[in-house]
């Protein structure tokens, strides 16, 4: 498979990780402008799998998923993802797309004992509530391996010494040109994947900053 450079490439002293792979994950979910929804279900499902040692992007998992209760996508949630009705409908439930991941992760022999990989994340949200809650609600199983990820946050403030709010922010402190379309999950993988990256160069050892096991 061709892989794929991001956009922060430079030489520097990369220490040694502790994981094989990072996995970078961003779930975009059903939402209303100032009000919760519930359940909330995940409507885009997208991973980015990085080689820990040449930081090239060796492989992409990426499903939109179609919601079973609230079908109907708000004006509000396709302005703020770029999601469309056309993009969900007709797609996999969530269920489904985790069969799918499974067996992406399966084929790309990440299941093994012998290989380390860390899932990250921008802020707890995705794995902490997003895919428990809608687990919990529809009564699926939580794979083990989502049990233990890096907030990405965590680690900017350890290189940095200060705790970003968010995203934009963190792009913008390191001067990373930003990607894409902020909460298209997938180009939002693509830019913490650069955010990563840049502190991988600067220094840093990834590891595990929380976990539900
Ligand atoms: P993000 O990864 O920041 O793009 O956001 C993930 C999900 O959080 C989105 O798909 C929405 O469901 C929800 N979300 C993010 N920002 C907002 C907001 N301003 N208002 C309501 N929901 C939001
Ligand atoms: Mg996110
Ligand atoms: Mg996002």
């Amino acid at each position: 498979m061709a892989t794929q450079s991001l956009t922060v490439e430079r030489k520097s002293q990369i220490k040694e990780q502790y994981f094989d792979y990072f996995l970078i994950l961003d779930f975009e979910a059903t939402c209303k402008e100032n009000e919760k929804i519930y359940p909330q279900e995940i409507i885009e499902f997208p991973v980015i799998k990085i080689n820990a040692k040449t930081l090239q992007v060796e492989s992409t998992f990426h499903q939109y998923v179609e919601p079973k209760v609230y079908k109907e996508l708000t004006p509000f949630c396709t302005q703020l993802t770029g999601i469309i009705q056309d993009m969900v409908d007709g797609k996999p439930h969530l269920e489904e797309t985790l069969q799918s991941f499974d067996k992406w992760m399966l084929d790309n022999k990440l299941l093994g004992a012998d290989t380390k990989s860390l899932f990250v994340t921008c802020g707890d949200w995705d794995l902490k509530t997003m895919l428990p809650s809608q687990c919990s609600y529809f009564k699926i199983p939580v794979p083990k391996y989502f049990g233990q990820w890096l907030n990405i946050k965590k680690g900017f403030a350890e290189v940095t010494g200060s705790y970003p709010r968010e995203m934009m922010g963190m792009l913008s402190s390191l001067q990373i040109p930003h990607q894409g379309r902020h909460h298209s999950g997938i180009d939002d993988c693509k830019n913490i994947g650069n955010i990563l990256v840049e502190l991988l160069h600067r220094g840093y050892v990834a590891k595990a900053s929380c976990s539900n096991r």
